[in-house]
């Protein structure tokens, strides 16, 4: 029985506060603050446990604080932005309480995120014997634990990782974005980068794509090489890895879009004069865009992530595919939300549970591949994302075009491990 503190009322924070509530024997009380009381209440009146909602200014450490002391929670979820991770890291470090993000800190003038502003925090988290889990949402997050559970139920050495993420959905709007229109279009318009022999390489934004064949009928899509953030800390933690990259599906439409809002200046995170005041043009433009969460009742299709991990075993090359195939139409149903948000906020509750239940602990920040992948693979299939795996010979280990997954050995997760 644990209270839990959700910050961050947008289209995850929405998921993760009904998974929690279906979860009552763990989370026991719940509380969903936000910038925006109202967006909390609204969330509040579609869930049938009462949730204790509040207003807050995440950037306000104080502020902080002060709701901490007062609702007392044993876990803070952070579900807001990039941009309030180390202020609410800063006041769990104050207030003695444990804590959990889904995406890495990026500092807003600076379209840049990497793990050691969050790392630089483990001693002091140690010190006070509390836990921080960095990153539990879908990428990152179960693209972690796949890849350790590859290493743990199939390889010896990790020698390549594909991590591969196709949204194959359609909400039927000429532009938007799934998540925060903000993070989503700075992390897009990156550089791209992936790990080879222990160096990064960098890529012009979006200038490295292949085609590349889904499994169950989601398709051949185009596949574009981007930079993700658990890169950096899957090479860290599977030092033998060689190469690493992270690869994601956009439609044609969304990238001409994207391409002419850059050609406009529309994107840019600095600030520009308007008729004597400051405005950022992407923080205008988010304002335009449709909000993610209202995405949901229009999305139809299915999303398909998954790890392609190549290694050995004994002496013979193998290589594991380990992916979910979640469908936006059936999130809508359970929790009014697209299959994003929904991938996102399972993965939060669960990382959650098994930090409240002991089952995943630890004194220090931690990334997700650091706890035995198993009782996270196991809630996965109880709690709305199910995956799969399958296994191949080396001989069919190329990512590209006409890839099919016709496996010799097709592991269904319900028919036991
Ligand atoms: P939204 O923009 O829909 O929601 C963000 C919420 O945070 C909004 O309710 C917003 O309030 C609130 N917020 C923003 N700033 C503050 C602040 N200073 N104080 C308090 N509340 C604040 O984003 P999403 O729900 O789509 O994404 C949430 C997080 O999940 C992001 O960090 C995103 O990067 C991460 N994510 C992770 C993924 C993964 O697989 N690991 C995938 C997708 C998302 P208001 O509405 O008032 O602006």
């Amino acid at each position: 029985m644990a209270k839990v503190l959700i910050i961050g009322a947008g289209g995850v924070g929405n998921v993760v506060t009904h998974k929690c509530a279906q979860v009552p024997e763990i989370f026991s009380d719940i509380y969903l603050a936000s910038r925006t009381l109202e967006k909390c209440n609204r969330i509040a009146s579609h869930i049938r446990r009462p949730i204790e909602t509040a207003q807050v200014d995440a950037d306000d450490v104080p502020q902080l604080i002060a709701l901490i002391k007062k609702l007392n929670p044993h876990l803070l979820i952070n579900v807001a932005l990039p941009y309030q991770d180390l202020h609410m890291m800063e006041a769990c470090l104050e207030t003695g309480t444990d804590y959990l993000d889904t995406a890495n800190y990026e500092p807003p003038h600076e379209a840049r995120f990497c793990y050691q502003w969050q790392w630089d925090y483990h001693e002091r988290f140690k010190e006070k014997g509390l836990m921080a889990l960095l990153g539990s949402g879908f990428d990152p997050g179960v693209t972690n634990v796949f890849t350790a559970w590859a290493a743990q139920q199939h390889l010896d050495e990790i020698r390549e990782l594909d991590i591969i993420d196709c949204n194959a959905g359609d909400h039927g709007k000429p532009f938007a974005t799934n998540f925060n229109p903000e993070i989503n279009i700075r992390e897009v318009m990156a550089k791209g980068r992936y790990y080879e022999h222990g160096k990064w390489i960098e890529t012009n934004p979006l200038s490295t794509s292949k085609s590349f064949t889904f499994p169950e009928n989601v398709d051949e899509h185009r596949i574009y090489l981007m930079y993700h953030e658990e890169l950096e800390s899957l090479v860290k933690h599977f030092p033998n890895i060689q190469r690493a990259q992270f690869w994601m599906t956009f439609s044609d439409r969304y990238l001409k879009h994207l391409k002419v809002l850059e050609n406009v200046g529309l994107t840019r995170i600095d600030a520009v004069d308007y008729k004597g005041r400051k405005i950022v043009p992407l923080q205008f433009l988010k304002a335009l865009l449709p909000d993610p969460a209202s995405l949901g009742a229009l999305t139809k299709g299915r999303t398909c992530i998954g790890c392609l991990i190549k290694g050995l075993k004994g002496d013979q090359e193998k290589q594991v595919y380990i992916y979910n195939i979640c469908d936006h139409e059936t999130c809508y149903q359970e929790v009014q939300s697209q299959a994003v948000s929904y991938m996102t906020g399972v993965p939060a509750m669960i990382g959650a549970m098994l930090m409240l239940t002991g089952k995943w602990r630890g004194k220090g920040v931690f990334n997700m591949e650091q706890f035995d992948p198993r009782p996270f693979m196991e809630k996965l299939n109880e709690h709305g994302l199910p995956w799969k795996e399958r296994i191949f010979h080396a001989s069919q280990s190329e990512v590209g075009a006409d890839r099919r997954f016709d496996s010799p050995k097709n592991h269904d997760p319900k028919s036991g491990s």
